[in-house]
């Protein structure tokens, strides 16, 4: 069996691992491990969380660091589709052509995008605390599809029809976010496809490249593979007639250094323009560090102000043209551009409002029930953003599970006079009348919430139960019977709860 069927096979596994795993959290409730996903580096630095997926992304970087991407070569689930898609059209007699394009660099926007939710995560929740938690799927569910047709259309499009139009592996070469992110890492690996016999330069190793790598050219020039989108499939070294090829440890190539080395000083002096450039960054730099981190790391922030300024610098003496000119020549100085700018724009359309950061801020409070943390951050964000609706009906809950009756009534009662329509407003209010002991306030709410919505059945439910509290069994069953589907079910229920009234009033 060849390399690229075993690699199939195990790709599939891959799937019906998944599949069982589905069946076991959704249809069975085994809830333990949570979902595998490289999204695990947003749970773990945004909120410190160390969930399945977060040990998942380490496992896979420390893989990436030691072995390079062997992940996306036989563990990815998206890989199997996208070889199943290629073979399929193998199979009707279509060979897609492997495009290389700078259109891959949008890889690098949807992976800062990705990044950024962990700065978001800390405007939202402050500094990440660390906790564990295998089964906690928070960052994972949260934009899963799950309409059929949704699901068709990304396996259709992202593995069929992007492999037709752009050639094998399409989706990892212009798409995935975690490509460039693995590429990095890859850099470090020292297990590599290297040269050990001689090359008689036929290219099978070129031809048969899943990834669309020059294997020959790498060859003979690093004798290794360098390139960071070589995902150790293996095909080149099953492909190559000769044995020249094999995945082997060795002395790191150091794909990494030989790509900064054009940092190393080479000259004493630098041009006037150059040292204007430099003065800049290191003022620039320390006046923002000391605002941020305090009057102590001025100095810090020079030099990473200057440190930027000399890698600016280095960049335009290596490529020996000038500011205009490169503004003017040079695309990769225009990419970089265009990706800050496009991550920055989408960033910026997408970010959470800073009203409803609060919200979750507070909420975050209450859920571990610091009802006085939760208060002070909703007044907060009531004080900045007076009109946010969420944010006073979080607090008017709040009020209420802390036992502050008179705050919830005054905030819900400020609600209701913003949204009167609202029968769920009504309903709460009743809920906390009810609960100060104002029964006959919270039966006016209560029906004034059926007025407005007669399928509220929390409505009605309560209602029911406020005449019960009474003694008023008469009144309160035709409220119950629109809660119970069973009679004998309600009987029990007026049972409990109308003796327990007449034990309290002896
Ligand atoms: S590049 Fe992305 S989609 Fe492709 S194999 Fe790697 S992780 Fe999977
Ligand atoms: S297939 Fe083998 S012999 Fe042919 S070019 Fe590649 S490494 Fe050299
Ligand atoms: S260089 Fe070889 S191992 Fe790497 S992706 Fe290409 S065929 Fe696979």
């Amino acid at each position: 069996m060849n390399v690229n069927k075993k690699r199939f096979f195990v790709l599939l596994l891959i799937n019906i691992l998944i599949v069982v795993h589905i069946i076991l959290w959704y249809k069975l409730g085994y809830q333990k491990i949570g979902t595998f996903s490289l999204n695990g580096i947003v749970s773990l630095f945004g909120m410190g969380l160390l969930n399945s997926a977060a040990v998942f992304f380490i496992l896979v970087v420390l893989t990436a660091v030691l072995f390079g991407r062997l992940f996306c070569g036989w563990g990815c689930h998206f890989a199997f589709f996208q070889e199943f898609a290629l073979k399929i059209l193998h199979k009707i007699g279509i060979n897609p052509q492997i495009i290389h394009s700078k259109a891959s660099t949008i890889q690098y926007v949807f992976l800062l995008k990705t990044l950024t939710a962990i700065f978001e995560y800390w405007l939202i929740y402050g500094h990440p605390r660390f906790h564990v938690g295998f089964s906690d799927t928070q960052v994972m569910t949260v934009d899963l599809p799950r309409n059929p047709a949704i699901i068709a259309s990304f396996f259709i499009c992202d593995a069929f029809l992007l492999i037709y139009l752009l050639g094998s592996r399409a989706f990892c070469r212009y798409v995935c976010p975690w490509a460039p992110m693995l590429a990095f890492f890859d850099n470090f690996s020292f297990w590599r496809i290297r040269k050990v016999n001689d090359c008689k330069g036929c290219m099978c190793c070129t031809r048969s490249c899943t990834m669309g790598i020059p294997v020959h050219e790498e060859i003979a020039r690093h004798n290794a593979v360098v390139n960071t989108n070589c995902i150790r499939c293996l095909a080149c070294k099953d492909a190559c007639p000769n044995g020249t090829l094999n995945y082997r440890w060795g002395p790191n190539v150091v794909s990494l250094t030989r790509r900064i080395e054009w940092l190393i000083p080479r000259q004493g002096k630098y041009s006037w323009y150059c040292d204007f450039l430099l003065i800049f960054c290191g003022l620039v730099a320390a006046y923002y560090t000391q605002r941020l981190l305090g009057s102590f790391q001025t100095f810090l922030g020079a030099a990473w102000g200057l440190c930027l300024g000399i890698v600016i610098v280095k960049y335009l003496e290596c490529k020996h043209v000038s500011v205009s000119e490169t503004v003017q020549q040079k695309r990769r100085f225009l990419s970089v551009g265009l990706v800050t700018l496009s991550t920055l724009v989408w960033c910026w359309g997408t970010s959470t409002p800073p009203d409803i950061r609060l919200l979750l801020r507070g909420n975050r409070a209450l859920d571990s029930m610091e009802y006085d943390k939760a208060i002070a951050i909703y007044n907060r964000a009531i004080h900045e953003f007076p009109s946010s609706h969420e944010v006073r009906a979080a607090l008017a809950l709040t009020y209420k599970l802390k036992g502050d009756y008179p705050r919830s009534i005054t905030e819900y009662t400020i609600l209701i006079a913003g949204n009167p329509g609202n029968a769920s407003l009504h309903n709460n209010l009743g809920t906390v009348y009810y609960r100060n002991g104002n029964y006959d306030l919270a039966i006016e709410e209560y029906k004034r919430a059926i007025q407005l919505d007669e399928h509220l059945t929390a409505a009605y439910g309560n209602l029911g139960l406020v005449f019960l509290k009474k003694g008023n069994v008469k009144e309160a069953i035709p409220f119950l019977r629109k809660v119970f589907q069973n009679e004998e079910d309600m009987l029990k229920y007026i049972k409990v709860i109308y003796g327990s009234h007449q034990e309290q009033t002896g």
